[in-house]
């Protein structure tokens, strides 16, 4: 049974070679496939791990080393099906467990925070612990969701993981932090989006399920930064005018030509530095970009989607995480979306979630504008019309 699945999972699993990100299947068929990405995409640590700055290129290339060895263990954890944490009932209270990895790569490392026990001496617990409290409230108050499986999830963080590690991960049970080199990146429990953002891997990974490769793949990675940034926002208590739009921010170290790892406001501007390059990002199909990397661009051609969130929620005004972040929710959980779908499937389902929600007034016609003006077309194509071609898009398999 074991060894069956074993194989299966292994066929069923994508990988490319210098990827951070993989998909693992939970089984061979359609249950729900568990995401192991890192916030740092790839292209960034591989351009770091070049640097003839040992001091950059050390770590960059430690944190590639680690996250190919998560990788493997996530995919042996799959086959085991090691720890469960499912079960608990749902409740609108989280509970949370914060750990101490103590620079070392055993998870989870020493408990040192539980629900409700008071703070901890260390910044990084505290911070770990109030990250996965704003998301768990977050969901629950505005779109009455409980955790991540919408179960009552409990949430298990730990900080301090190796020793000056570039990146921060959900690994499908858990959420891990690293302290940053203090070259190029700082603490990985600054920034509430970043935590935001992995957390919400997990609740894609308990709906829609996107596959995690190509355009289904940047839809994925858009949706954890759209939530990512809903989260910082709700907790802020910031109006779409009033965010800043960033996933990141906070986490570059001084010194460093940037302002955060993506811009959903204007993707493409977040960093160019001599040592991180150049924020790849397009906002629109013109700068699509084809690639076999990263999954097929999944953290680059997400700048597509997420700018159309972005133009959607500024057209919109006020809170986003309202009317524009319940019709991405409804989207994402509604049940109608494809594992595979493609930007103009879920640009479709997102103009089908605001009609259903909300008429055909004035939130329809702002979701079919937002993605007219990044190049995709949000309706389905009616029988007589040849569907559009961007510039670079893969054809569909
Ligand atoms: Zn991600």
């Amino acid at each position: 049974m074991i060894l069956r699945s074993f194989s299966s999972i292994i066929a069923a699993t994508r990988d490319s070679d210098c990827d951070a990100c993989h998909i693992a299947a939970m089984t061979a068929t359609h249950a729900p496939s568990a995401v192991f990405c890192t916030i740092v995409p790839p292209h960034v640590l591989d351009k770091l791990s070049r640097s003839e700055d040992s001091g950059v290129s050390g770590p960059a290339r430690r944190t590639l080393e680690q996250d190919a060895l998560q990788r493997t263990r996530r995919r042996l954890t799959t086959v085991i099906g090691a720890t469960g944490v499912t079960g608990a009932a749902a409740s609108d209270q989280p509970r949370r467990t914060i750990h101490d990895a103590k620079h070392q790569d055993t998870l989870p490392g020493r408990k040192v925070r539980a629900e409700g026990a008071k703070p901890s001496k260390d910044a990084s617990v505290n911070r770990a612990y109030d990250a996965l409290g704003a998301t768990f409230e977050t969901y629950l108050k505005a779109y009455a969701r409980h955790s991540i499986d919408d179960a009552g999830l409990p949430l298990v963080a730990s900080v301090h993981y190796l020793q000056g590690y570039n990146n921060a991960f959900w690994n499908g049970q858990q959420m891990v932090f690293g302290d940053g080199d203090g070259e190029i990146f700082l603490d990985f429990t600054l920034p509430l989006d970043v935590i935001g953002h992995e957390l919400t891997h997990g609740v894609t990974q308990y709906s829609a399920n996107l596959d995690y490769f190509g355009q289904s793949g940047a839809l994925n990675e858009s949706v954890s930064d759209v939530f990512g940034s809903l989260i910082k926002q709700f907790t802020l208590g910031q109006s779409a005018d009033q965010a800043d739009w960033l996933i990141g921010a906070g986490l570059l170290a001084p010194g460093v030509d940037g302002h955060a790892l993506r811009s959903m406001k204007e993707p493409g501007t977040a960093y160019d530095d001599p040592r991180l390059g150049k924020d790849p990002q397009p906002g629109t199909m013109d700068g699509y970009v084809s690639t076999s990397r990263d999954n097929g661009g999944v953290h680059i051609n997400s700048g597509i989607p997420n700018h159309a969130f972005y133009l959607l929620a500024a057209e919109l005004g006020g809170n986003a995480w309202e009317q524009a972040g319940q019709i991405w929710y409804d989207t994402l959980t509604g049940g109608s979306l494809s594992p595979h779908a493609q930007f103009t499937d879920f640009a479709a389902a997102t103009a089908a979630a605001a009609r259903a929600r909300y008429g055909e007034g004035e939130q329809h016609r702002a979701v079919l504008s937002s993605w007219s003006q990044v190049g995709v077309t949000a309706a389905p194509a009616p029988a007589a019309e040849v569907p559009r071609q961007q510039p670079g898009q893969p054809q569909e398999a």
